[in-house]
């Protein structure tokens, strides 16, 4: 394990990059820089529940890898006693056994967080385990797990301390019962009774983990419209399948209190109708999450915080102080991980005197609920609001072959193109591998792509992507294989 002993060769402790955080936008900021031939250091101070020290972040650690793992796990246990029989394959006798399916998650997360020391070892970052905090002049005093200490020198800093959950003052966090998204991804038993406070991208995913393993779940949201930030067609859509998979989805309605007595939790809400009470054995709190910059700043740097508490910083990512740089769920922006990458990577060829930029009207964003969820670009709300002239065309994954053979035809493909030049304008898709799907409509957008563009690129037949070339040919209303509306 990499500690504070080790040093740049030369032993030096001057660098030419320091990235403070090693999630999914630091450590790509780090590699990047590494292959641009600059001496780097990547500081993190990540530490596990067995006190185990890890690159990756929340990202890989906590959050979209262990996440990811449970839902396969999950969605597949589920298909085996649900849907196998629709196949002709009888599985009697389907059992759960959570330690092992928590064992093979820790296993995905200990080799994808193992695999950024060999990335790091092979690219010549020099990993740093310990807290790194910014002082003036570009100087960082770097604290290690082993509790030594000493100060380095950077001719550019690039700051990627990520984010924290955020903690309800009307339900303070309290294990077991009462967790955040970490802890309910660690849950060793099915809660028999499941809450959720919050129907983001978050509490959507772990909700469908525990249901789909047999908890009653209650998921509640203070919002009226369900994903209010999606294309509301297409969260029209989710919302019927979600709740015909048993996920009990109450919206307008605002949690006020929570209590724990006798090993369960009794939440407290409001609604239309008043006040509500509802009694769960495990609380998941999913509200969103908070830029994290605890002692990260000495007070005199030069760089300052929002009134949210992100650090400020300007389109190419460069803080108010100078060759400091910030990027990822730190700053403004989706907290997304290939947002933060993709910041990172442009931050690291600025910094080498090459081309950087990150088109934020193009990051997609992936729910990886069944049926997926996925978009890119402006919904209808937006478009209609913008009093451009627009012409949607959409598909159903009904009428498609393969999601037909796949027995998973629920949901569709929209997009949504301008009048006048027929250019792409957001595309949202709810359906099988939606998350893999949107990478075409990415691309496309991307390049500014037409719909005709679409329309005439030749998709492989049967797959679930000639879903989106209907729905592009469906925009001029001359899809082929569903009825033109
Ligand atoms: P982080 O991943 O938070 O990493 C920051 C790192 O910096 C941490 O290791 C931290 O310990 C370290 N650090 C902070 N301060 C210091 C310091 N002073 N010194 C040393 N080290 C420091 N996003 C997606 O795109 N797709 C998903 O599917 C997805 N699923 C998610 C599921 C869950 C349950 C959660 C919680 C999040 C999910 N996200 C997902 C969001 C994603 O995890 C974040 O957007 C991403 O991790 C942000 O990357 P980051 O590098 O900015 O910050
Ligand atoms: P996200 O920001 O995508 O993680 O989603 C968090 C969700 O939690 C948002 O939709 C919020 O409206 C919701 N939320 C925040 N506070 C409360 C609360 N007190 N009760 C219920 N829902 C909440």
């Amino acid at each position: 394990m990499p500690n504070s002993e080790q040093q740049a060769p030369g032993g030096s402790d001057s660098f030419d990059v320091i990235v403070i955080g090693g999630g999914p936008a630091g450590y790509p900021a780090a590699i990047r820089a590494a292959q641009n031939q600059l001496r780097v250091a990547c500081i993190d101070e990540w530490k596990n529940r067995d006190g185990s020290a890890t690159f990756g972040g929340t990202c890989l650690n906590a959050g979209c890898i262990p996440s990811k793992a449970l839902l396969e796990s999950t969605e597949l246990y589920h298909r085996a006693r649900e849907e196998f029989a629709t196949h002709g394959i009888g599985v009697a006798g389907v059992t759960l056994d959570l330690a092992q399916m928590q064992k093979r998650k820790a296993g995905v997360v200990k080799a994808m967080t193992g695999g950024i020391l060999a990335l790091f070892k092979s690219a010549g970052v020099i990993p740093l385990q310990g807290h790194g905090k910014l002082l003036a002049g570009r100087r960082v005093q770097f604290s290690a797990h082993d509790g030594t200490r000493r100060e380095l020198t950077a001719r550019h800093v690039v700051l990627a301390s990520g984010s924290t959950p955020i903690e309800l003052r009307s339900a303070p966090f309290q294990a077991p019962q009462v967790v955040d998204s970490w802890g309910a991804l660690e849950f060793d038993a099915v809660p028999k009774r499941l809450g959720v406070i919050g129907a983001g991208v978050i509490g959507l995913e772990l909700g469908s983990v525990w249901r789909r393993l047999g908890s009653e779940v209650t998921v509640l949201e203070a919002l009226p419209d369900f994903l209010a930030i999606a294309d509301q067609q297409l969260a029209k859509e989710a919302l019927r399948h979600l709740k015909r998979q048993g996920l009990d989805i109450r919206l307008g309605a605002k949690v006020t209190g929570a209590t724990v007595g006798g090993g369960a939790v009794e939440v407290v809400y409001a609604d239309a109708k008043g006040e509500q009470r509802v009694t769960v054995d495990r609380l998941v709190v999913a509200v969103g999450r908070k830029p994290f910059t605890r002692e990260l700043l000495a007070a005199d740097t030069g760089v300052e915080l929002d009134e949210r508490g992100f650090i400020k910083v300007d389109h190419s990512c460069r803080t108010g102080a100078e060759s400091v740089w910030a990027v990822g769920d730190c700053v403004r922006g989706p907290m997304l991980a290939h947002k933060g990458k993709e910041e990172g990577v442009m931050v690291a060829d600025l910094i080498a005197g090459r081309y950087g930029e990150v088109n934020y009207k193009v990051i997609p964003s992936v729910i990886y609920t069944a049926p997926e969820i996925a978009w890119v670009g402006l919904t209808e709300e937006q478009v209609k609001a913008s009093g451009r002239a627009y012409k949607t065309g959409t598909f159903p994954f009904l009428a498609s072959g393969r999601a037909r053979a796949m027995e998973q035809a629920a949901g569709f493909a929209k997009i949504i193109a301008a009048r006048d030049d027929d250019e792409i304008l957001g595309v949202h898709i709810v359906g099988p591998m939606a998350g893999e799907l949107i990478a075409e409509a990415v691309l496309a957008m991307e390049y500014s792509a037409s719909t005709e563009d679409l329309q005439r690129t030749i998709h492989a037949h049967p797959t679930l992507a000639e879903a989106v070339h209907e729905a592009a040919l469906n925009a001029d209303k001359r899809a082929i294989d569903s009825i033109n509306r």
